[in-house]
């Protein structure tokens, strides 16, 4: 949750609105050279730490499907070419960067690396609000008291509403110490079709990261911004279903576990 916010701040900071992110480019600072991201290509000094989305700061395209593998090698590549020692003798601006430079790198790769963080984020750079996460909503949540609301996905709404009666009906029951087994087996039934559909939506959920990626390799412009428009939509919505039934399947946990 605090790495979305920071993220969000950092975002904000750099105005995500403004189309595709390019890798800056400027000369220099020691050397004159032009350079690349995070180091002089000419004499190899670390450069100040630029305000890029995580995509950019791995040089990688705005796309979900991600060659993890190859993330990690270039997480640790430039761990290493950033590690404080390596900067012990270095000038107070210098090793100022690489700090800085080292705390975006690792808030990048725990983001990028992270399935869902990485959907999450993108969405966020495309300028969609994920309400449930959102800060205006925590906010709110947090002056007036009251727990975040959410929609229930229209899907499930049978099966919400039959759920509640039963968890209600267990509740009343462990109130007055009867035993209904029953009624237990019919929840955690209930309990395994939900994580079933959880864990169905991995699948979903890769097939969207395909239909995203397909349209930003092909760039038509105007017209494919309806079409991402779509794949945005979609992609929101399954985030939604599933921290909906995350939370639906932590109330049923804690009510079959309470005495
Ligand atoms: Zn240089």
């Amino acid at each position: 949750m605090v790495k979305l916010f920071l993220a969000m701040d950092q975002l904000t900071q750099i105005g995500v609105h403004s189309g595709e992110a390019k890798a800056p480019t400027s000369s220099c600072w020691s050397c004159g050279s032009m350079r690349a991201a995070h180091f002089c290509e000419s004499c190899g000094k670390v450069q100040p730490p630029a305000p890029v989305d995580y995509f950019s700061f791995f040089g990688l395209p705005r796309k979900l499907n991600i060659d993890t593998a190859a993330l990690t090698r270039d997480f640790y590549a430039l761990s290493r070419k950033l590690h404080p020692d390596v900067y012990a003798q270095a000038v107070d601006t210098e090793r100022e960067w690489s700090l800085q430079k080292s705390s975006q790198l690792n808030d990048a790769y725990r983001t990028l690396r992270d399935p869902i963080g990485r959907t999450e984020y993108l969405l966020r750079l495309e300028g969609v609000e994920l309400e449930e996460q959102s800060k205006a909503a925590t906010e709110k949540a947090r002056a007036t008291g009251e727990v975040k609301k959410q929609v229930v996905p229209p899907d499930l709404l049978e099966e919400v509403f039959e759920l509640n009666m039963q968890l209600e009906e267990l509740r009343a029951n462990k109130k007055m110490g009867e035993d209904d087994p029953s009624l237990v087996s019919e929840l955690e039934a209930h309990k395994k079709n939900l994580e079933q559909k959880f864990s169905e939506l991995d699948g979903e959920l890769k097939g969207y990261w395909d239909e995203w990626d397909a349209l930003i390799s092909a760039d038509d412009g105007a017209a494919s911004e309806e079409a991402r428009r779509k794949v945005r939509d979609k992609m929101v919505d399954l985030l939604n279903r599933r921290s909906y039934i995350r939370n639906l399947v932590r109330d049923v946990n804690e009510v079959l576990e309470s005495s």
